[in-house]
């Protein structure tokens, strides 16, 4: 699959430094989706018919709830539950009664609530964002010197997205330079999660009355950066 290059922002975020590249793409992206979502896509037809279908994972319900525009939020979401209350309509309509469920199964009606929350238009179209920015990553790697000599010396990446270049290799590349990648990243991975352990445990040897005084060198914030490590971009610049 080929995928649109992402050239200068992929520089831009590796200038920037950090635990992850990417994590900085998605929530610089994160951000633009809200003022979409809020704003032109309300008036989209084609959005909105998506939007009704899928809905908001409860992570991204939350950023539009806080995302400054009430009355869009308010509008999708009178539209979801429209649909959502037809579809249930419909499901206890076909339900069958006692005798016939011996046929016919009945609905599967936990699993039908429950994918209320996991289902996700905006986890979608970031997924799709940050797969052009990590085609674009192991596209440079493969074509530009100066660009591998910039990845080698970065941090990797958050585990997600580590898993994500992983995958992107393994499809777009082959022979030498897709055994050069894995084997660099993953030791490059490797040599910054030692590096993290340390400063995460002297983040917590500082709550010793004894290590008071003493410096705290890098790992003043140790926590939110090994967070985001783990995790990915939502532990991005936290405090
Ligand atoms: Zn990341
Ligand atoms: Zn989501």
């Amino acid at each position: 699959m080929k995928y649109e290059l992402e050239t200068i922002p992929v520089w831009d975020a590796y200038r920037a430094g950090g635990e992850c590249p990417v994590c900085i793409l998605e929530k610089k992206n994160e951000a633009q989706n809200v003022k979409y979502f809020l704003g032109d896509s309300v008036m989209d037809p084609d959005t909105r018919v998506a939007a009704n279908e899928k809905g908001f994972c409860v992570y991204h319900s939350e950023l539009l709830f806080e995302g400054g525009h009430k009355l869009g939020l308010a509008l999708m979401t009178h539209t979801y539950l429209a649909r959502f209350l037809a579809d249930l309509r419909r499901k206890r309509a076909e339900e069958p009664d006692a005798k016939a469920r011996s046929k016919r199964p009945s609905v599967e009606w936990p699993a039908f609530f429950r994918a209320t929350r996991s289902a996700c238009l905006f986890c979608e179209r970031l997924a799709a964002t940050i797969d052009r920015y990590v085609f674009t990553i192991v596209y440079l790697y493969k074509k530009d010197e100066d660009f591998r000599k910039t990845f080698h010396a970065s941090n990797g990446f958050c585990l997600p997205h580590l898993a994500r270049a992983l995958e992107m290799a393994e499809e777009n590349l082959s022979g030498a330079i897709r055994e050069e990648f894995t084997r660099e990243l993953l030791a490059l991975e490797e040599k910054r999660l030692a590096v993290l352990e340390g400063e995460i445990d002297w983040f917590t040897q500082k709550f010793d009355y004894r290590n008071q005084d003493k410096p705290w060198g890098n790992s003043a914030d140790a926590l939110p950066r090994v967070l985001q490590k783990l995790k990915g971009h939502r532990f991005l610049d936290r405090k």
